[in-house]
């Protein structure tokens, strides 16, 4: 037995002469690398390289990956992961198991969580015109509501507290409380993740 380095192959000797000859060995490290993104079908290898994907599929098992609906799975897993928004990316990461239900709502620690996006937002006339942040209430159901703001922290209010159509609040401390002086306790929910209940694992 003879192995190919370039393709990680056993081959027999008669075999190895032949596989050092042809198309498969002359671009292994290729399929090799399609091989390795999970997001790459057979087909599509055997498109570009000139095989039949049945010969794709044989390869990709001497080769020692998975197979082909594996890699679909695999792949469509990656690409979920990829596209979840930020606050759900956060939540596993302080140890939270996220359980997605579509691209922006999940179930963490059994309740119901979506993300949205805070905006900046001018509030008052000349002089008593300050900046805010400008959140809106969220469509549809949930029991908490996220939103995003522009330094990349987040806002964490449960249902009870979103009773409003849009509202203002003012991130930072500052001396003047301004006219949205009632919702400066958004504040007080920032990163409060403790929202949520317990993480599984804490880190
Ligand atoms: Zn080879």
């Amino acid at each position: 037995m003879r192995y190919c380095q370039t393709c990680r192959l056993q081959l027999d000797k008669r075999g190895f002469k032949r596989h050092t000859l042809s198309a498969v060995h002359r671009k292994g490290k290729l399929i090799r690398a399609m091989l390795e993104r999970n997001c790459i079908t057979h087909a599509e290898i055997a498109r570009r390289i000139g095989l039949t994907r049945e010969r794709v599929r044989q390869l990709a098992l001497q080769m020692g990956f998975a197979d082909g609906r594996s890699r679909h799975a695999i792949c469509r897993m990656e690409r979920r992961k990829k596209e979840m928004p930020e606050f759900f990316v956060q939540a596993q990461k302080r140890g939270f198991a996220v359980e997605l239900l579509g691209p922006r709502n999940a179930y963490i620690n059994g309740k119901l969580c979506i993300q949205r996006k805070a905006c900046w937002h001018d509030v008052g006339r000349s002089e008593y015109k300050y900046t805010y942040l400008s959140i809106r209430q969220p469509a549809g159901r949930f029991d908490i509501c996220a939103w995003k703001l522009p330094d990349g922290r987040f806002l964490i209010l449960p249902k009870e507290l979103t009773g409003f159509r849009q509202t203002t609040f003012n991130p930072e401390e500052s001396e003047h409380l301004g006219t949205a002086s009632s919702s400066h306790h958004y504040r007080q929910h920032i990163e409060r993740w403790s929202l949520l209940g317990r993480p599984r694992r804490s880190k």
